[in-house]
């Protein structure tokens, strides 16, 4: 009988052993291998709305990539809001933004950086990465208000008299944006604001609406175009979201259509497949946070998606 017992403990310790050395392996199987991120910001495309064939490049990315049409924004689904949420880390209970158009909090936010703004993800790699170039291109004055510090994080506005942008001011958008990151940006965001124009002014899922969404899927192939001719994918990250949907010529309705949106997570160190974790549009700065190696913020409510990604720290 002891001996029994002695050989079962034998066993136990050598599957035990066996075991954790199987689970090393995986550890260090693969390292994080990004230095770089481009985070790819459309305003108004709801999943509800999304048509794989319709958006080759994000086809692309996605069958490349991981990626989920289950992602929620934070209620209601408007965009400073929501925009505020993906830079922030957070909902609006604690960065206080809370209307469409949000300038500056409308509540007071729960914690301050020392310029007295709610930490974004550009004040985390500024504070923690003090050489680090960040740039962010976009077409809506407001994102430009959301950053803790637009100099410091190297803000471009491409200015429009009308509501609508030209292919001009989108083609300037994404010439500004290739340029942040032939300068090594280490996080680069874009900013589009189709296609929720067209969702006010023709409804979600108009004709137009599609129209618009080719359009911009063109601007973005432009951009992957660049990093995949030039080898950057091997170290950079490209993040695909959206802030909300949309339900007839408004959004911030009680509906799935417009409160899920798309994500999409491509490039270095991604593991392919659908996302089966569940992602709120304030998981965008902790993943990218977690992706860069840098510390969250103790006030962030966002997790990493970590499911993504075929390395684990
Ligand atoms: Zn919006």
């Amino acid at each position: 009988m002891k001996r029994l017992v002695a050989i079962a403990l034998f066993c136990c310790v050598t599957l035990a052993a066996v075991g954790q050395a199987y689970a090393q392996h995986d550890d260090s199987a693969a390292s994080n291998p990004i230095k770089h991120v481009l985070l790819i910001g459309w305003d108004g495309y709801g999943s509800a709305y999304v048509n794989w064939d319709e958006v080759p490049n994000l086809k692309m990315m996605k069958e490349n990539g991981a990626w989920t049409l289950k992602t929620r924004c934070v209620l209601p689904s408007v965009s400073a809001i929501n925009w505020a949420s993906i830079l922030m880390g957070a909902g609006s209970e604690l960065h206080g933004y809370r209307t469409w158009g949000s300038s500056k909090p409308d509540l007071p936010s729960r914690v301050l950086t020392d310029k007295g703004k709610f930490p974004d993800i550009f004040s985390v790699v500024h504070q923690q990465r003090p050489d680090a170039l960040t740039a962010s291109a976009f077409t809506w004055k407001t994102i430009g208000d959301l950053h803790e510090n637009p100099d410091e994080a190297h803000t471009t506005y491409i200015h429009s008299d009308e509501h609508a942008h030209s292919p001009e001011h989108y083609q300037k958008l994404v010439d500004t944006t290739i340029g942040y990151l032939k300068e090594n940006s280490v996080l680069t965001f874009v900013y589009f604001s189709e296609p929720d124009v067209a969702g006010h002014e023709n409804g979600w899922g108009s004709e137009v609406y599609h129209q618009k969404v080719a359009e911009m899927d063109g601007y973005v192939g432009q951009i992957i175009k660049y990093l995949q001719d030039n080898d950057c994918l091997k170290d950079t990250l490209v993040i695909f979201v959206s802030d909300h949907g949309g339900t007839g010529k408004g959004h911030g309705h009680e509906t799935m259509q417009d409160m899920e949106t798309p994500f999409i997570i491509y490039g270095a160190g991604v593991k392919k497949g659908e996302i089966e974790s569940v992602v709120v549009n304030y998981d965008t700065a902790a993943t990218i946070a977690w992706a860069l190696q840098l510390t969250a913020p103790d006030c962030w409510r966002g997790k990493p998606v970590k499911s993504a990604f075929e390395f684990k720290e």
